[in-house]
């Protein structure tokens, strides 16, 4: 069978991308190469606890918000319930080196009460900051669905600007200024190099609402995967795509690792950039698109703790804590810190899932490069050493944790993923969290490929996240079906 696109890749772009497609009545394969389909959002089970990977939260999830906007032009609202996250404090930034503590509320009236009275002799700073934010995240049209998308593609001034330098010219407090930049760990490019515009849509998409889903990112997963089988789409897991075949510029379908092959007239690919690059021939793309494609340099690792709880503190309900080492932000992700004075981000388990234990994830910055050792490993024969090196981790994280965060008395420790887990499951390469960084300056993919009928899309173009990918997926599926057709159909959905 000839469908009319294959979707490489089954995370939350290539599904979306699958359904706007299927929605216009194409015929569609999503081909993933995991063993079940979108391996990120579906998360893993220890001693019967679910522990949630790829979703945690999301901004821009309110009604007639962005996201909220897409998921009803999917048809997959109605199927999941939101659960709002704590408006007085959806994040709390605890710094360890000071004792401080700063609780991050939504609305940007509220946060900025909070900033203010915070740090009163900052006023104008703040004031400059929030207004750029909101200015920054509404003339994306993607984001606020009420401009022209005209000028999707227009020169941003804040694009080629730091966020670190953008906040030095407007606040002198160092502290305030950590505290507004702090949400990069949601993105993985330091204040340094990312630029205002990716900040203000990441961070500023969680100054208007905060929600997650009742069930996590797997009942996220499970709805998206249903709607694209009610819309008569195939998905294939364990299908990894080992070649994209081309002929005279144009794209003629793809071969799989097993040496079968699937035909179809168009392609989209949601991997990261640089892994597709040995999936076509040498000569398809130009040396320079190559060159460039090769030196996007990836977000940073992680490992990632999974913990058993008595209860889950109050501190994780609808809420979510950042242990802050310091003030210097762009060392966070640096190796040579010792895994205690790396930030680590907590997060319950799962939301609302009765059922289950209470459980939360810790998050820190990893590199591959400390998984030296064992980097030629596969899951299933990982050496005794590598195992060992996971117990010492969880030993130290669980120490840490009882020292730092006085909130939580008790854990049991029940798993430690590393940079070779995000590689080996999750597919992506060099264990990166979120990709390629989205860097100040940086020309990142864009949708169209110089192979005639080969799309890109996924966190790459925009920014990662469930919000991200989504917009990544329309942004693409737009320069297909028509962007000004596309988003009007989604209007029509608020
Ligand atoms: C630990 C963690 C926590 C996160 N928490 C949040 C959160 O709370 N909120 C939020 O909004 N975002 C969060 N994110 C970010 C979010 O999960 C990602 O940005 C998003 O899921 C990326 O989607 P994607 O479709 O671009 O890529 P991916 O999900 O990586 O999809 C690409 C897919 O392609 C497959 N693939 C790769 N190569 C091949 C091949 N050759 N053939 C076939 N298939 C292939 C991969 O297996 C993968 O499934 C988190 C990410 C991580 C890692």
């Amino acid at each position: 069978m000839k469908y009319d696109y294959v979707v490489i890749g089954s995370g939350i772009s290539g599904l979306v991308s699958g359904i706007i497609l299927s929605k216009q009545g194409l015929s569609v394969a999503v081909l993933e190469k995991a063993a079940q389909p979108a391996p990120l959002l579906r998360g893993f089970k220890r001693r019967g606890i679910h522990i949630d990977t790829g979703f945690h939260y999301t901004g821009a999830f309110a009604h007639g918000e962005a996201l909220d906007s897409y998921f009803r032009y999917l048809n997959i609202a109605e199927d999941l319930e939101k659960i709002p996250y704590d408006s007085e404090c959806f994040d709390s930034f605890y710094f360890t080196d000071d004792d401080y503590s700063f609780s991050f509320p939504f609305g940007y009236e509220r946060l900025r009460d909070r900033l203010c009275s915070a740090f009163p002799h900052e006023k104008k700073g703040i004031d400059s900051y929030l207004h750029t934010v909101s200015e920054e995240f509404n003339r994306s049209p993607h984001l606020n669905l009420d401009i022209s998308s005209n000028n999707i593609f227009m020169y941003d001034p804040y694009s080629s600007q730091s966020l670190k330098s953008f906040l030095q010219g407007l606040i002198s407090n160092p502290r305030l200024r950590s505290i507004l930049s702090m949400h990069y760990l949601l993105y993985g490019t330091e204040p340094g190099r990312s630029s205002v515009s990716v900040h203000a849509q990441v961070a500023g998409s969680l100054y208007s609402s905060v929600h997650g889903i009742k069930g996590g990112g797997r009942t996220l997963a499970k709805t998206l995967l249903q709607r694209l089988r009610n819309l008569d789409a195939d998905i294939f897991s364990r299908s990894n795509v080992a070649k994209v075949m081309v002929r005279a510029g144009e794209f003629q379908g793809v071969e799989l690792a097993n040496g079968e092959t699937v035909q179809a007239k168009g392609c989209i690919s949601s991997i990261h950039p640089r892994a597709l690059l040995p999936l076509v021939e040498e000569t398809a793309f130009r040396p320079a698109t190559r060159q460039r494609f090769q030196a996007f340099e990836d977000t940073t690792s992680a490992f990632m703790f999974s913990a058993e709880l008595e209860q889950l503190p109050e501190m994780l309900s609808r809420k979510n804590l950042f242990l802050c080492p310091d003030d210097d932000l762009d060392t966070y992700c640096h190796l040579e810190r010792a895994i205690e004075k790396r930030p680590f981000f907590f997060a319950s388990a799962g939301l609302e899932n009765e059922k289950s234990r209470p459980g939360m994830i810790m998050l820190c910055p990893a590199s591959m490069q400390e998984m030296y050792p064992w980097r030629d490993s596969l899951p299933e024969h990982r050496p005794e050493s590598y195992l060992e090196m996971k117990q010492a981790l969880m030993q130290r994280v669980h120490d840490h944790v009882l020292r730092k965060v006085p909130a939580i008395h008790s854990l049991t420790m029940l798993d430690c993923a590393t940079p070779l887990t995000f590689r080996d499951y999750a597919n992506a390469p060099s264990g990166c969290l979120y990709g390629i960084k989205q860097k100040y300056g940086q020309l990142n993919p864009t949708p169209l490929s110089k192979i005639r009928g080969l799309y890109l899309t996924g966190q790459a173009l925009t920014a990662p996240g469930i919000l991200g990918g989504t917009i990544s997926a329309f942004l693409t599926c737009g320069v297909i079906l028509g962007q000004q057709k596309l988003i009007q159909e989604v209007r029509k959905c608020r």
